[in-house]
């Protein structure tokens, strides 16, 4: 079966990815994204006994994945009504943590704002983890479910980095609920359905949607995450995939410490009796990632951090499996699962355009990290504002020249140079096996913690960002100054070349 995804702004059938026509025959969907639904898929609810251990295949592990649950909001929500015909300040085409963030926002300055989304109340399905102080920056602490006080790096059997920064599991549910909270209390109303196309006139847009309602709106915001429904790119759509494979699991025992979780975990003596997968690894490798709740409850997710194609969801399951062995891991029982899988770097939107983005629509994933939700959170204030001040304005800008100015907010020249430095380091990832990939991490995590903090949160820029490589470059060992010297001359002088050709 061929899966929908969308390249330029046109649905073709996809294959590029290796492994996603593959991954939809045996597992159906990734979340998050527009593909099918997945219960089609499923196998049937299975019982299972105690401490079920999981051999080389995959299978044995598949079948502890529960049905999807969907859990909705019990929420009223205040309806569209396509009857009257107004046209409303601003259409929110999404209702992820982008969409709503703006919803929220612009909504609370008195505009009139209609989100547009097939599931309104379906609680985010992806479980989102962040580092503490950038949810404390935005007031959101109470949005974390659960924190621990640091981080572990293993990059090898010899070596670990213990990260001194706290981390966080967003709490979808209570997230959520906050934002539609405040969105409803400031009036936003909802209309459950799926667009389709955008019409644009002069001064407003009309939204069709698959119900056959037509919402008209001042600003179209396309928040649809990875489905870039209404954005328009005109540059070859060429990003690398972060692929993942995630259970939240509960477990007899797990050999992690519960005060800490695994941000990376680079070893590979779980490989050591299958020479194919180790092969395979040693090439483009995969590292595990865990959030340890307790002793018997686990978040286990197998990662590849970025790849061109991505990596097959199927190699990345079979991988898992003989690392959960290897670890002694013997799972109980699975509450939920997810499959991740997230387009990384690649061209920016046209900028400008009419219809305004956000989010995983307007390129804000984090090109050599995949992360995206507290910087989209951030940014979400930005696009409001403009929003506000330009349509409360009475300086008369309308249409295009209105979008033009939000677009210049959201992405000026500084925030573009800073995400092709991104690009840059996601081009020079891509290169690197598993052997290089230690010995990167090994020099970006000895680093001050301003540098690979502030690059994991997207709060460097150019100039910083300059420093930042150089003392990567210092406290890399020999071996790594060759391979960057190697791999990352080409990239680089593509970087300098982006740069130039980008002006204010
Ligand atoms: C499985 C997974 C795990 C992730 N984990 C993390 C993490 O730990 N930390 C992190 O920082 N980032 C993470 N990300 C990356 C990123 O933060 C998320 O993808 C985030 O959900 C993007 O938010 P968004 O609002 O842009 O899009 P989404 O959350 O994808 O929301 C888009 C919304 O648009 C709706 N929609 C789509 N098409 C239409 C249409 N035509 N009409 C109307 N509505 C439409 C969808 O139903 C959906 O509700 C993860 C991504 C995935 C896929």
């Amino acid at each position: 079966m061929d899966t929908l995804l969308k390249t330029h702004n046109k649905i073709q059938f996809l294959h590029p990815i290796h492994g996603v026509a593959d991954k939809v025959s045996s597992f159906g969907s990734f979340k998050g994204r527009n593909f099918e639904s997945k219960s089609q898929f499923k196998k049937p609810h299975i019982k299972f006994g105690k401490g079920l251990c999981v051999k080389a295949s995959s299978g044995a592990l598949l079948e502890l994945v529960p049905e999807t649950k969907k859990e909705n909001l019990d929420f009223e929500l205040p309806l569209y009504n396509p009857s009257k015909g107004v046209v409303v300040d601003l259409a929110v085409v999404g209702g992820g943590p982008a969409g709503l963030a703006v919803a929220q926002q612009v909504s609370e300055a008195g505009l009139s704002v209609c989100s547009i989304d097939p599931s309104p109340k379906l609680i985010w399905p992806n479980n989102y983890g962040v580092w503490v102080d950038e949810f404390e920056a935005m007031d959101l602490l109470d949005c974390l479910e659960t924190t621990w006080s640091g981080a572990v790096v293993y990059i090898d059997d010899k070596t670990t980095k213990d990260l001194h920064r706290p981390y966080g599991r967003v709490n979808r549910k209570q997230l959520k609920s906050k934002m539609m909270q405040k969105c409803i209390t400031n009036g936003v109303k909802f209309h459950q359905a799926k667009v389709l196309k955008v019409i644009h006139e002069e001064s407003k847009s009309l939204l069709i949607c698959n119900d056959g309602v037509t919402i008209q709106a001042a600003v179209v915001l396309d928040a649809t995450g990875f489905s870039r429904c209404l954005v328009q790119y005109d540059k070859q759509y060429n990003p690398g995939y972060q692929v993942a494979y995630g259970i939240l699991a509960e477990v007899e025992e797990h050999p992690f410490d519960v005060d800490k979780m695994v941000f990376m975990d680079w070893r590979d003596a779980h490989l050591n009796n299958n020479k194919e997968l180790k092969e395979r690894n040693g090439k483009i490798p995969t590292f595990l990632y865990a959030m340890p709740f307790s002793s018997q409850r686990i978040f286990l997710e197998e990662t590849s951090l970025v790849a061109r194609p991505g990596l097959p969801m199927r190699d990345i399951q079979e991988r898992m499996v003989a690392r959960l062995n290897h670890l002694g891991i013997k799972v109980k029982s699975i509450e939920e699962d997810e499959h991740c899988v997230i387009p990384m770097g690649g061209p920016l939107p046209v900028l400008p355009q009419r219809v305004v983005g956000i989010g995983g629509t307007a390129g804000m994933v984090h090109p050599s990290t995949g992360y995206m939700v507290a910087r989209t959170l951030a940014a979400a204030p930005i696009v409001a504002n403009a929003i506000v001040q330009y349509l409360g304005s009475d300086r008369g800008v309308r249409g295009n020249d209105l979008s033009a100015e939000v677009w210049k907010d959201l992405w000026p020249i500084e925030r573009r140079r800073q995400r092709e430095f991104f690009c840059f380091g996601m081009d020079i990832l891509l290169k690197l096996d598993l052997h290089s990939t230690r010995r990167f991490f090994d020099a970006f995590f000895n680093l001050e913690p301003r540098y690979w903090h502030g690059f994991l949160s997207s709060r460097l820029f150019l100039p910083e960002l300059v420093s930042f490589g150089l003392a990567l470059f210092y406290h890399a060992s020999n071996t790594s100054r060759l391979e960057i010297m190697a791999k990352g001359t080409l990239p680089l002088v593509n970087m300098v070349n982006n740069l130039l050709k980008d002006k204010e």
